[in-house]
């Protein structure tokens, strides 16, 4: 079947659904940054019935409340297990690297390299919990600490 045509696909290798032991592992991860706060990102297949690249894995970065659902892609895992690929419109224009680019590379760094630099200098990897009261998905860094929400830690305390 033809894959529906998009921009961002063009010239870029989707992910084949047969890879069955990937280096970069689906997952939501959370980086925690010794300073700044921190961000989530999501890394996810498509579903072989997605409208948008069927089948592929894509990079994606949290950008609302709702951990659940509200993610931005901006990269494809490439097929080679190697690396990201960047969609056009996050990529910088001559050296300019975009925010994008910076996470994609701290990601990708901290995923599969435990000598990272990133480590060095004080950021964290965490991997998505679990709320111990109601289940539900623990994406900041304090609360994957407490392995409870905020609000489900209001209720027991
Ligand atoms: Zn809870």
């Amino acid at each position: 079947m033809d894959k529906p045509y998009n921009p961002y696909l063009n010239g870029l290798q989707p992910t084949p659904k047969e890879e069955v032991a990937p280096k970069i592992k689906n997952g939501i991860y959370t980086i925690e940054s010794p300073t700044n706060g921190h961000r989530t990102f999501r890394i996810k297949t498509q579903a072989e019935t997605a409208k948008f690249a069927p089948g592929t894995r894509i990079v994606s970065l949290l950008t609302g409340p709702d951990n659940n659902n509200h993610y931005q892609g901006f990269a494809f895992v490439r097929q080679d297990e190697n690396g990201f690929n960047l969609w056009k419109k996050y990529r910088g224009i001559h050296d300019e690297r975009t925010e994008y680019e910076w996470y994609a590379s701290m990601l990708l760094d901290m995923l599969t390299n435990p000598e990272s630099k990133c480590y060095k200098t004080g950021y964290k990897l965490l991997r998505e919990e679990r709320c111990i009261r109601c289940n539900r998905r623990l994406t900041t860094p304090t609360s994957i600490r407490k392995g409870i929400g905020p609000e489900c830690e209001k209720i027991v305390r």
